[in-house]
Parts: C-alpha cells; structure tokens; sequence
C-alpha cells in the first residue's frame, strides 16, 4: 500500500492515521515526515508540537538519531514554539553536538562507514555549529546565517582565509575523528 502524496499535503488528522499505520505503507519515509512537519503550511503551532510528539512516541529512537543524521531537522523540532535567546541556541547545539559524539560512539562497532560527515567549521570562531557533525550535502554548511549578530563581527576577518580552513575541514572526516580516540 502506498500514502502516494507528499506529507507536506496532508491534514493534521492523516499524519496520526499514517504514523499509526506506518508499517503497512512502503512508501513511509519516517525523515520525510518529520521534515513535513515544520513544513507542512496546513499546520498550526499547536498541531505541529502535537505531531511531533505523537510521532516522537514511536521513532523517538529514530528522532534521537536526527541529531547527527539531519541536526538542523532535529533542532527546528525540538524548539518549536520556544522562545529562544542566542544563548539558549547555542546551548542546545552544544548539546547536539555532545549528543552527536555520544551517538557515534555507540554506532562505531556496528557501521564503519562515517565518511560522509565532517566537522563544521566555517571559520568564524563564533559559529554556534563549529564542531557540528554534518552530512556532507545536508545544507547546515552553507546555511547557518541565522546568528546575523555574530556574523557582523566577523565580516572584516578574511575572506580568503576563511576558505581556506573549510576546504582543509571539509575533509576533516569522522573517520579521523573516530582514529583519534
Ligand atoms: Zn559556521
């Protein structure tokens, strides 16, 4: 059986019948759902946290593992209609990034193949994503200008060298990273 349309589409309604049922519909991507949500213009606040939460009572696992597999996902789930400062931000990406290592950790006997992933490091020292595992190609590299107080500081730096630490961390894979420990 097939959902046969894009989760971004459907009622708040749908979304619980689909989770509930999810096992018998082989075209349920669970990362696609939870990206739907915050997505998803059919959606109000409310309704939004509610699935998450509703869908965090069967994938929580899963959601847990977004941190490293899709960090920017698991963040904008997690801080749904929270008011946060820049402060609150950062210490929440810091916990990601703890949680991150914690996850590695524990996936290093079962699967040899991190490659994928690099460290971010953009070169402004005040990133809140430096040290950030990300999956090449997820989007986080280029886009994180949402702390536009911090990248003020730093447009004078330059931008030459700035290139030049990410290209030498874009190849500063996990694998090193998992070598080193
Ligand atoms: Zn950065």
């Amino acid at each position: 059986m097939k959902i046969g349309r894009k989760f971004n589409q459907l009622h708040k309604s749908e979304y619980f019948h689909f989770i509930d049922n999810h096992k018998k519909y082989t075209d349920f991507n669970t990362l696609g759902m939870y990206r739907s949500i915050c997505e998803n213009e059919k959606l109000n606040l409310d309704d939004r946290i509610e699935i998450r939460d509703y869908a965090n009572s069967t994938f929580g696992k899963t959601f847990n593992f977004y941190q490293l597999k899709d960090p920017k996902t698991n963040f904008d789930l997690t801080t749904l209609g929270m008011d946060l400062t820049q402060a609150d931000a950062r210490q929440l990406w810091d916990d990601i990034k703890v949680n991150q290592q914690k996850i590695l950790a524990e996936k290093r006997i079962k699967h040899r193949n991190f490659g994928e992933y690099s460290k971010h490091n953009c070169g402004y020292a005040n990133c809140p994503y430096n040290g950030l595992m990300i999956k090449q190609g997820s989007g986080l590299t280029e886009n994180h200008m949402w702390f536009k107080e911090d990248k003020n500081q730093y447009v004078a730096k330059d931008k030459s060298a700035r290139n030049k630490i990410q290209r030498k961390n874009i190849r500063h894979i996990i694998r090193d990273e998992l070598d080193n420990e």
